[in-house]
């Protein structure tokens, strides 16, 4: 499942070579690809054609472009769903179909063609009206710092809390906002309401770095506390960038290319068993929500009351 640094990957991607442009057909290929369009695909087709991508825009997971019309407005956008095995590819109109190819977009300069590659058909496309966001691109003094398309969401992601990496994120709302819970502090950071784009191996990358355990009860938590936990989630979140960062100049914009960061840089998730980098103590795997948390005992203390 592609996490945030992957998406961000491939929106770079599409900003480059996509946007913009002015779309002049849309073809979908198999009926899966637009199940989450529920006008179908002939409206997915209408409500595309003719249109500019405005931009490409994330919040945490979610990747959609805003489509303008000659007024500079866009009404719709259209999301892309990744899912398990989605890619988007940029190519010439006369490179041969790839065995999965799901959907094509062509533009009116006639340069090369967007398509849709997804061997498992769990990803897809909808194309879905913009509502304003209720933050409206506050900062966390109230200052007007988002002018992006950013500050417009599809309407399914209207719930969907900004990401770390997103320049409007309000910290001190998030540190308010996680005490304000009765829950485990994992728990919290997976709950995309509160905060997007954390998934299981960078909550469990970030714990380690502020030094707190998962099952921590959220209103204990410091504002020093939130304020480091959000340090360590951009820093492991960036650090994925970085070692993604050489597709960006390549035509191919691929999801799928695992990340090299994983294999070398972390210090807890997936280490059961070895040595902390920090402490040397011999790190944990417990049961979490039907998946893993790792830990390290003696950076992270189990909290002494569980109790929220
Ligand atoms: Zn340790």
């Amino acid at each position: 499942m592609p996490e945030l640094p992957e998406v961000e990957v491939v929106r770079r991607g599409v900003a480059r070579w996509v946007v913009g442009r002015t779309v002049s057909t849309a073809s979908f290929l198999h009926p899966r690809v637009t199940r989450r369009h529920v006008e179908g695909p002939a409206d997915a087709i209408a409500r595309t054609q003719g249109l500019v991508v405005a931009d490409a825009v994330r919040r945490g997971k979610y990747l959609w472009m805003p489509l303008a019309g000659s007024d500079g407005v866009a009404v719709d956008a259209m999301v892309v769903h990744l899912g398990m095995s989605g890619q988007l590819l940029v190519e010439g109109s006369d490179a041969p179909a790839e065995k999965h190819l799901r959907a094509v977009w062509t533009f009116d300069d006639d340069r090369e063609d967007l398509r849709f590659v997804d061997q498992r058909t769990f990803g897809g496309i909808a194309v879905v009206p913009l509502v304003g966001t209720p933050d409206g691109g506050l900062g966390g003094s109230g200052e007007f710092v988002d002018s992006s398309w950013s500050r417009f969401l599809p309407a399914p992601v209207a719930h969907i809390a900004r990401d770390p990496l997103d320049p409007s994120f309000d910290d001190v709302l998030f540190a308010k906002r996680l005490r304000d819970k009765t829950t485990g502090l994992k728990r919290a950071l997976l709950d995309q309401t509160l905060i997007s784009g954390v998934g299981n191996i960078y909550a469990d990358e970030a714990l380690w770095r502020a030094r707190l355990h998962y099952a921590r009860p959220t209103r204990s938590i410091t504002r020093a506390q939130a304020a480091s936990l959000l340090a360590g989630l951009r820093e492991v979140m960036t650090a994925a960038l970085d070692a993604g960062g050489t597709s960006f100049d390549s035509l191919y914009v691929n999801v799928n290319g695992a990340s090299g960061y994983f294999d070398r840089s972390l210090a807890v998730y997936g280490q059961v068993g070895r040595p902390c980098p920090r402490c040397g103590s011999l790190i944990r795997r417990d049961a979490f929500m039907n998946r893993s948390s790792f830990s390290c005992p003696g950076c992270q203390p189990v909290p002494r009351s569980a109790h929220w």
